[in-house]
């Protein structure tokens, strides 16, 4: 019998607690899923003002009060609170890490809601955040065999263990995995930020933690973790083989080619399933698939558009943002709006977005149907209502609303990059197998040749109900994936 394994799990934001995108989604589901496979894993976030401490029964850990970490000549204080993630199989331990300046008294997560601009002193929040979870589990006296960490915000924990926690047995066989989600993201500071680390001096270098005279977080992972793992197996060939796709990051990637993974998110079907969803009005599944109209009704009653059976409805949830491609859907909008379609829209980001999406609301009342806020109750109507849904994404890591999307029957459009082109196959035109429509060239035309083919589908509803059904019957679950991080972790427990 192999010895169970100690599995910190250290995300910036988990559902159901705190969300603005998948990392959210990844961190709730995936360390249940481990659980199951017998691991013993905590996960550990930061306490932000908009996690509601009464609704998720969060409750102090008395004695891990006052855990003092320096930020540059000054020392701050944190505490946890502590909590479960309950789900249908397994219950999981989540220490939420708190400070009332840096996370209680605000209610965004990364960006200041007021100014729609990050936080100023995001650097101390999260230099506090890593050695603030290194200096709990000491507290704690809970050794895990493994910190998995998650995207930059986490950035310096394997830099900090390699550093001041290098000779200090506790942290002696502790490995750590470093997960990366979406490589833009790299919480890059000025350089003065660098003093406020404490790491030595030496590691403000190309070899170390400076990435062109900013300390970069997310560069810190890449260099100091044991392992490296991003969301799709494509997306790690992009980022270490293209300077656009690795945001400038391909160079480190490439010189750890052999410690970088790519393992697909999977989805919980207990959250995201017309089988079980009690967020949506109308539950089916592949047999009673014919409700799935009813859904559409609701969803179109919500935005006040008029139904009609024969109108295909294409849904849109996404972070507004230049990542997601809805710059070609502003260049062929008006041409798209010739066809027999609606679009409905969940989104919010960038205000030029907003504009767009507002503009052509304005300019097709009867076509489009926007909601521009964050609503989970929302998206999962649009996943249960819409027979198909878009993402025509510049870059995609893995992408989870197409997974969603394939469960629920609504047919994926999606361009054919990173975590989408791994698991949308295109309908062939002669046989109409595959599960969606993918177009390569990042080109509005490209954009609408997949549109014009899926419309086309739509006509044939024999034809859509197979392409329906087949995407319907793929299997996401996170087991799978799962079991490859669980072998990883294994591998890294024998270089010890
Ligand atoms: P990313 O992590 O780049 O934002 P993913 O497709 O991996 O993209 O995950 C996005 C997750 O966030 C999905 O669960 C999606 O439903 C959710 N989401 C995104 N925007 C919104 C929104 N405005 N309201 C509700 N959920 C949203």
């Amino acid at each position: 019998m192999l010895k169970p394994l100690n599995v910190l799990f250290v995300s910036s934001e988990v559902d159901p607690f705190a969300k603005t995108g998948g990392l959210a989604d990844v961190s709730g589901a995936l360390p249940q899923t481990l659980k199951e496979l017998g691991v013993e894993v905590r996960i550990m976030m930061p306490k932000y003002g908009a996690i509601d401490e009464g609704k998720f029964r969060l409750h102090e850990v008395i004695r891990l009060r006052d855990i003092k970490i320096p930020i540059g000549d000054r020392v701050e204080k944190g505490g946890i609170r502590s909590s479960f993630i309950v789900g249908q199989r397994a219950k999981v331990q989540v220490y939420f890490y708190t400070h009332d300046g840096f996370f209680g008294s605000r209610s965004g997560l990364y960006v200041d809601p007021a100014t729609k601009k990050d936080y100023p002193d995001n650097d101390e929040r999260f230099i506090f955040y890593c050695r603030g979870i290194l200096e709990t589990l000491k507290r704690l006296g809970w050794q895990p065999d493994i910190i998995h960490c998650n995207d930059w915000q986490t950035g310096l924990i394997p830099v900090y263990l390699k550093t001041f926690y290098k000779n200090d047995p506790f942290f002696k066989d502790v490995k750590t995995v470093f997960t990366v989600h979406n490589i833009a993201y790299q919480g890059s500071f000025p350089a003065p930020s660098f003093k406020k680390t404490g790491l030595p001096q030496e590691l403000f270098s190309p070899k170390g933690v400076e990435f062109f005279g900013h300390l970069n977080f997310l560069k810190s992972g890449l260099v100091f973790a044991d392992i490296i793992t991003t969301v799709s197996e494509r997306y790690a060939v992009e980022i270490r083989t293209h300077e656009e796709f690795g945001a400038g990051m391909s160079g480190v990637l490439q010189k750890r080619k052999n410690d970088l993974f790519g393992i697909i998110n999977g989805i919980d079907y207990n959250v995201w399933s017309p089988a079980v969803d009690t967020l949506i009005p109308f539950r089916y599944e592949p047999a009673t698939v014919n409700n799935k109209v009813e859904n559409k009704k609701a969803l179109l009653k919500k935005l006040n558009l008029e139904f009609n059976d024969s109108t295909p409805v294409i849904g849109i949830i996404s972070r507004l943002a230049d990542q997601k491609g809805f710059d070609l859907i502003g260049e062929v909008a008006d041409e798209l709006m010739k066809r027999d379609l609606q679009i409905v829209v969940l989104g919010t980001g960038e205000k030029k977005y907003h504009d767009l999406f507002e503009s052509l609301k304005k300019k097709f009342p009867s076509k489009v149907g926007v909601y521009l806020g964050f609503s989970n109750e929302l998206a999962h109507l649009i996943e249960a209502g819409s027979d198909m849904f878009l993402m025509p994404s510049r870059y995609e890591p893995c992408g989870l609303n197409q997974l969603y999307s394939l469960k629920y029957g609504t047919v994926p459009i999606v361009r054919a990059t990173g975590g989408l082109d791994d698991t949308i196959e295109d309908v062939e035109p002669k046989s109409g197998k595959g599960t969606g429509f993918k177009f390569e060239e990042y080109k509005a035309p490209a954009l609408l040749g997949a549109i014009d083919r899926a419309l086309k589908a739509w006509r044939d509803q024999t034809l859509w109900r197979r392409i329906v059904k087949e995407g319907m019957s793929r299997d996401f679950s996170w087991e799978s994936s799962a079991k490859k991080y669980l072998g990883l972790y294994r591998k890294l427990g024998k270089k010890s």
